[in-house]
């Protein structure tokens, strides 16, 4: 069973903002409050433009693969524009 999470980034993003997987499933099982546990999970930094793959890590020291999207993103991706509305 593997415990990497990934990520996939568009092909413009130069950050990235994920959930840590493993540390969202040991925190919700040891009973922390869901706000909590996204809160324990939150994996953010910094990518270069002409980086196409790159491994981050959590606090908990967990893997996260990053991987950049060569062709503009799909259906399965969540659309950038439609989350900048407020
Ligand atoms: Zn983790």
């Amino acid at each position: 069973m593997s415990t990497k999470t990934t990520v996939w980034l568009s092909p413009s993003a130069t950050s990235f903002s994920c959930l840590c997987e493993p540390c969202l499933e040991v925190a919700r099982s040891s009973g922390a409050l869901f706000a909590d546990a996204l809160a324990a999970a939150r994996v953010h930094g910094e990518i270069a433009r002409d980086v196409e793959a790159t491994v981050a890590r959590c606090v908990g020291g967990h893997e996260i693969v990053l991987l950049r999207s060569a062709r503009p993103p799909g259906l399965q991706y969540p659309d950038e524009r439609q989350l900048q509305l407020a």
